[in-house]
């Protein structure tokens, strides 16, 4: 079957949201990919299908109980079987490396919290991997969600019409993990700027080694973790040194 996104969520109303236009919203329809929503609340106790309580210890909020996100991951699990992962702050920031490894497998089961967070019982339990989009904190795990799967999705083959651009681009094997040099288009000259003279010269050595050197000054300046981890592997430590 297709690569498929599965999602626990209290708002599966988010889903595809923005995932339903353009190149992802036309894999969608083609059948390149699929998505499942499976809505926390159905699991909920009681009348009022509460999923959330006070939490253990004190403080402010409400922490998603572990019961009922266990119950929805024993749904979840019903299906085929697929690496499960819960959008987190604390988890282990989303690298183009890990979009790749999810896009080479089935798909992906998504958690996405609400409120303070989840029980940690349940997590241990089914030892889900955490995974965060960035160093802030957002209401919810639901765009987290959809920036994993955009993320992954433009990556599974034939989402994307011409794969040549995904070669070049930032973080890609093809640009050596570093970011891309700046693009331009048409007119040549736009308030009383031109185009670098060299990506009109169809010389097409001089402009891959003009990308190479912008790739790199650019990696340099803005990323230097970046530019340490393609030093080790790229760079003549004795040139460099000078
Ligand atoms: N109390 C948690 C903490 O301090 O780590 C933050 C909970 S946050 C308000 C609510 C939900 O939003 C989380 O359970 C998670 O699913 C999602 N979320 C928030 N920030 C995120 C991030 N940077 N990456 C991925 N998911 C995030």
């Amino acid at each position: 079957g297709a690569w498929t996104a599965r999602i626990i969520t209290l708002f599966p109303e988010a889903f595809p949201g923005i995932l339903g236009l353009s190149l992802t919203g036309k894999a969608l329809k083609q059948g390149l990919w699929n998505l499942q929503t499976i809505a926390l609340r159905e699991f909920g106790m009681g009348r009022h299908r509460n999923v959330d309580d006070t939490p253990a210890g004190g403080g402010a909020g409400m922490v998603i109980r572990a019961d009922v996100m266990d119950a929805a991951l024993r749904e979840a699990g019903r299906g085929q079987p697929l690496p499960v992962i819960y959008m987190s702050p604390r988890g282990r920031p989303l690298t183009q490396t890990r979009a790749r490894e999810l896009a080479a497998g089935p798909g992906v089961t998504l958690i996405c919290g609400r409120f303070e967070g989840i029980d940690q019982r349940v997590l241990d339990a089914h030892q889900v991997e955490e995974v965060s989009i960035g160093d802030y904190v957002l209401t919810g795990g639901e765009i987290a969600a959809q920036v994993l799967i955009d993320a992954t999705v433009r990556l599974i083959p034939r989402v994307l019409g011409n794969h040549d651009s995904l070669a070049e681009e930032s973080f890609s094997i093809g640009n050596r993990g570093l970011l891309e040099a700046p693009q331009f288009t048409k007119p040549a000259l736009w308030d009383g700027r031109e185009i670098p003279p060299v990506l009109l010269s169809g010389n097409h050595a001089a402009i891959a080694k003009w990308r190479s050197g912008e790739a790199e000054g650019l990696t340099k300046q803005r990323r230097p973790d970046l530019w340490r981890a393609y030093a080790d592997k790229h760079v003549d430590p004795a040139k460099d040194r000078q």
